[in-house]
């Protein structure tokens, strides 16, 4: 018999693959509150705050999957052939992820891993940076007088420079959101101006959104890059580009030195 059917049947493991959100623990779903206290291993990125964390059962084993950038403390195929071993072992484990698990976070092609070996999974949705970062910083995506529209894109970097669809980026009303994107800013604002972008666009990047440490640095696509190195932002940043931005002046409610208190 092999290992696989060793394991199958009522005893088999199980991974659960869980959105962390942003960072505010308040943002957890109910049912991903439930499985950290009640999951015997978590195996958790970088990206999810220590105040999640808190809601991990004392008897839990943790690990630390890392993954910063140019920083992977375990390699994509070693993340996947840990769930897998976990799971044929019998135990039921929490893959927790930044966000939301689909949304740039490689929660895919982990499941296609766990799939490939029989492995049973769920997925647990979670509340991606896109969405819980910008109303952390008040700028509505898609405020009707502004933006018809909201792209997701990834400003990761290779070879030194962002590969992004540049005409599809600079439609009029409509608003951009860029993960991953502080490394690439600068080159991200030039090829936009490059392809008739407006130099005052609104643009915000936003610092540990949701958590106390959040800054937000608005400016346009001529002079956000300067703003952003003079006021020392570091990852995780999101940036949103439109003139949605300009609602953050007005909008803006959270006030971060006050986020430690509760409601
Ligand atoms: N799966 C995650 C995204 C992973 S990619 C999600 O759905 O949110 C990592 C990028 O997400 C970061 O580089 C940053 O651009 C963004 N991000 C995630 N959490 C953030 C936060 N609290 N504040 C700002 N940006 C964040």
């Amino acid at each position: 018999m092999t290992e696989r059917q060793a394991n199958a049947g009522p005893a088999a493991g199980r991974v659960y693959l869980v959105g962390a959100g942003p960072g505010d623990p308040e943002l957890l779903t109910l049912r991903a509150v439930r499985l950290l206290q009640q999951t015997e291993v978590i195996v958790y990125d970088h990206l999810v705050s220590s105040a999640v964390l808190d809601f991990v059962s004392p008897s839990a084993e943790r690990i630390y999957a890392g993954k910063r950038r140019n920083e992977h403390t375990m390699r994509q195929e070693q993340i996947n052939a840990l769930l897998i071993k976990l799971a044929l072992e019998g135990k039921h484990v929490v893959r927790l992820k930044g966000g939301d698990p689909f949304i740039f976070g490689r929660g895919g092609e982990e499941l296609q891993a766990l799939a490939a070996h029989g492995v049973a999974f769920e997925v647990v949705p979670g509340v991606t940076a896109a969405s819980g970062v910008s109303s952390y910083a008040g700028i509505p995506l898609t405020h009707r007088d502004f933006a018809q529209s909201c792209l997701f894109v990834t400003g990761h970097l290779k070879d030194g420079t962002a590969d992004l669809d540049w005409p599809s980026l600079v439609r009029p009303n409509q608003t951009v959101v860029v993960y991953m994107g502080l490394g690439g800013l600068a080159d991200i604002c030039r090829q936009m101006m490059a392809h008739g972008a407006a130099p005052d666009l609104p643009i915000a990047v936003v610092q540990d959104g949701s958590i106390a440490s959040q800054r937000v640095v608005t400016g346009t696509l001529a002079d956000i890059p300067e703003r952003v190195a003079r006021e020392g932002l570091r990852s995780p940043c999101l940036t949103i580009i439109g003139h949605v931005v300009s609602l953050h002046d007005t909008l803006a409610w959270f006030r971060p030195d006050r986020s430690s208190t509760a409601a």
